[in-house]
């Protein structure tokens, strides 16, 4: 199984150039073959495209400081969009082109099993140096690949691929459900609440607050372009949080419960999208449920997604429906009298679902398929890029 780990870089201003000339070489060259290809109706296989690096390192010496893998990387990347894009196509689908990258959109360099090391608190990348890391979590595996990444606020990241050996769990004789809702984080089978983090939406106000400013600066401005930085660091540490927070969640739940029930929230977005498409558009919860599957998967836990229909009716001990609109906060069923707070109530019928489905459908607890991380820089990221229509002049 695969395993990611993100940590912050520290580059002295040497490196950081460097870096910066790695990304601007990767980008030209993906440029290069993007103008190349873009008209071909049929990509040619990977590795004759591969073979035309060496020739183009000729004409263009300044590739020679760009790692082999990391020139590769560049288009293999390329050659997967292009294949997705005319697969897509072929489907039927309709599909936008792929576009040049400009100046400062490039942001992230791989190196692919080979040219890294990680010793003593630095990463060590040939052609670059030894540049200083904060490793706040031990890394446990054979680590296979690293993604450098640019943040937009200009910090530097490292995240590593890493192959590891799953860790199994003791059972702990224990199962729960969740609910996800937007009046709490969620609510769950215990009658356990977790609140969105208080933090988390200080944070958010202040973004605002922020954008309001920049909406007052003069177009082309020295503060203007300040105020741009300023929100992409707003952002970033309010992706940095949320991340965290859920880290944390999912990390609780994997390692007190040997099964873990949750709705399936593509089809929960679909029957609420009618009256209530703002609020379930919370992109965190699919990354949360993200986590908490690659969790379970690693340790050893069950973890059943479920139906989300009726799961807020019905009544938890009786099966009695009770209709309630979103605002009434209380179950309270008038067969068998019980009177429970409604995500609560929702988050036991989740749970009882998520028993019947494994007991009945299937015996061993296998989990559910999920979308896999196309990127682990990407499937991290919860908000839109900070001043995406900034380009450095
Ligand atoms: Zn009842």
């Amino acid at each position: 199984m695969n395993r990611n780990y993100r940590f912050r870089l520290y580059p002295s201003k040497a490196q950081e150039m460097e870096m910066l000339e790695t990304l601007d070489e990767c980008r030209k060259l993906y440029n290069h073959f993007l103008d190349e290809w873009k008209e071909t109706e049929k990509v040619p296989p990977k590795y004759d495209l591969q073979s035309k690096i060496p020739a183009m390192v000729k004409k263009h010496p300044a590739l020679e400081n760009v790692h082999s893998k990391t020139r590769q990387y560049v288009l293999w990347q390329l050659y997967a969009n292009l294949r997705g894009l005319r697969g897509s196509k072929e489907k039927g689908r309709k599909v936008g082109r792929l576009r040049f990258k400009k100046y400062g959109r490039y942001k992230t360099f791989v190196y692919n099993q080979t040219g890294f090391a990680v010793i003593d608190n630095k990463l060590h990348l040939t052609k670059i140096g030894e540049i200083p890391i904060r490793l706040h979590r031990e890394i446990k595996g054979k680590i296979k690949q690293v993604y450098v990444k640019r943040e937009q606020s200009g910090r530097w990241f490292a995240a590593f691929s890493v192959e590891a050996e799953p860790e199994k769990l003791d059972t702990t004789g224990k199962k729960i459900g969740i609910d996800l809702n937007i009046q709490n984080y969620l609510t769950d089978s215990n009658g356990e609440r977790v609140e969105h983090p208080h933090e988390l939406l200080k944070l958010e106000e202040r973004l605002k607050i922020e954008q309001k400013k920049l909406s007052r600066k003069k177009k082309g401005s020295k503060s203007r372009l300040k105020q741009i930085f300023r929100i992409a660091r707003v952002h970033e540490r309010i992706t940095d949080r949320r991340r965290d927070f859920l880290h944390k969640l999912s990390r609780y739940y994997t390692e007190n419960y040997d099964l873990v029930a949750v709705e399936d929230l593509a089809v929960k977005e679909m029957m609420q999208s009618a009256y209530n498409s703002k609020n379930t558009a919370d992109s965190s919860w699919s990354t949360f449920i993200q986590m908490l599957f690659y969790k379970a998967e690693g340790a050893g836990r069950a973890f059943v997604k479920v139906d989300p229909k009726n799961t807020t009716q019905n009544c938890s001990r009786c099966g009695n429906r009770v209709y309630k609109q979103i605002w009434v906060r209380e179950h309270r069923c008038p067969a068998c009298g019980l009177v429970m707070d409604r995500d609560h109530n929702a988050a036991i019928n989740i749970l009882n679902k998520a028993l019947l489905e494994v007991g009945s459908v299937r015996p061993e607890l296998t989990p559910v398929e999920m979308r896999p991380l196309l990127h682990p820089m990407d499937g991290a990221s919860f908000v839109k890029e900070a001043g995406s229509s900034f380009q450095k002049p």
